[in-house]
């Protein structure tokens, strides 16, 4: 696939709906957005996590993205789940097709998807699997290509984690970045709504997704974000998606190739002091609860014996594990403080 061809030079951008409402709906939206975008996207069929909720008007919405094609001139694209739904897309000219993430989990699913698709050269886009797992991933775009597809993308959606409270999917972005390293040459595309989950960081991280080189984005937008059926809050306007696009920066990343390694590790990182503020913002939670029993059953906040148990135990797992007894005592200690702070605003109350 070759999506360095775009436009104007920004990313290659697929943009449109989480989920095809209605035909004037796709067809507002894709106008508003044509000129600032290369793949018009709305989803057909949606997998959504309660039964009752919204699912998608499947094969009357891909009549309506026929209509976008031929009334916009723009590129579309849907998610495809089955064999089924591959075969009425096909059968629709719909331009390219994307795996979505509950998918690519499933081998199974895959390849018979990738079967449905043998002897047809449609591009496919494969986002990454909901877990963190680089090789189920790998293993999927495997699959499409065995069979014959060439054009493949993959796209970059962010990960389920049980502790995740800043993104709705955590970017991990060191497995995308692994993914580029083990396969150069399939594109790699950032879809930041997935990761965000929310407006606000939207742009953050579509910026750092440029900043990393990638070669496209995925974005959702949708005339009355707040009035979507699925996906509302991390849905843009036409108007705010354009000032996003516009707003991107290209970095001057100097000569040399990107530093990957140094990239992943920084991922790493990252994920980590995130996992190290979690716990302590759950431990603080828990800090408050005892607080409100000391209260209740009138015991005092310091408990001495309590605490020359933790340090103890810190002090042992410190040399255990080449951490100096300073670096490990300093950081209990400062726990300690914050957790009888909390404890004593719930006793004055
Ligand atoms: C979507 O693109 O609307 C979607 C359902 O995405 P994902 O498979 O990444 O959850
Ligand atoms: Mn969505």
């Amino acid at each position: 696939m070759n999506l360095k061809n775009n436009i104007n030079k920004k990313p290659y951008v697929i943009a449109g709906p989480c989920s095809a409402e209605s035909e004037s709906q796709v067809l507002k939206i894709a106008n508003d957005i044509k000129l600032v975008t290369d793949v018009f996207r709305a989803g057909a069929w949606k997998p959504r996590t309660n039964p009752n909720a919204f699912e998608g008007y499947g094969e009357i919405a891909v009549k309506w993205l026929q209509k976008v094609q031929s009334t916009t001139g723009l590129k579309v694209s849907t998610e495809v789940a089955t064999p089924k739904h591959v075969e009425i897309c096909l059968k629709a000219g719909i331009d390219m097709l994307w795996i979505g993430a509950r998918t690519t989990v499933n081998p199974f699913y895959v390849q018979e998807i990738a079967e449905a698709l043998k002897g047809i050269d449609v591009p496919v886009f494969v986002k990454n699997p909901i877990n963190p797992e680089l090789n189920l991933w790998i293993g999927a775009i495997e699959r499409l290509k065995d069979i014959g597809i060439h054009d493949i993308a993959a796209i970059h959606r962010g990960f389920s984690y049980l502790e995740e409270k800043y993104y709705r999917n955590r970017p991990q972005w060191q497995i995308p970045i692994a993914l580029r390293q083990e396969m150069p040459d399939v594109p790699m595309i950032c879809d930041p709504s997935h990761i965000c989950g929310r407006r606000d960081i939207l742009e953050a991280v579509s910026q750092k997704a440029y900043d990393l080189d990638f070669d496209g984005l995925m974005i959702e937008s949708h005339i009355t974000p707040d009035g979507a059926w699925t996906d509302s809050s991390q849905q843009i306007t036409p108007e705010v998606y354009a000032l996003l696009i516009d707003n991107l920066v290209r970095r001057d990343v100097g000569t040399g190739p990107l530093p990957s390694e140094l990239e992943m590790l920084r991922s790493e990182v990252t994920n980590i002091d995130e996992d190290i503020l979690n716990l302590l913002s759950d431990r603080m939670e828990i800090a408050r609860k005892i607080g409100k029993f000391k209260k209740a059953n009138n015991i005092s906040i310091f408990q001495k014996v309590r605490w020359a148990e933790i340090m103890e135990k810190g002090k042992k797992f410190a040399e255990k594990n080449d951490l100096s007894e300073e670096f490990v005592v300093k950081h209990f200690e400062g726990i300690h403080d914050e957790s009888i702070n909390q404890q004593e605003k719930i006793m004055k109350r």
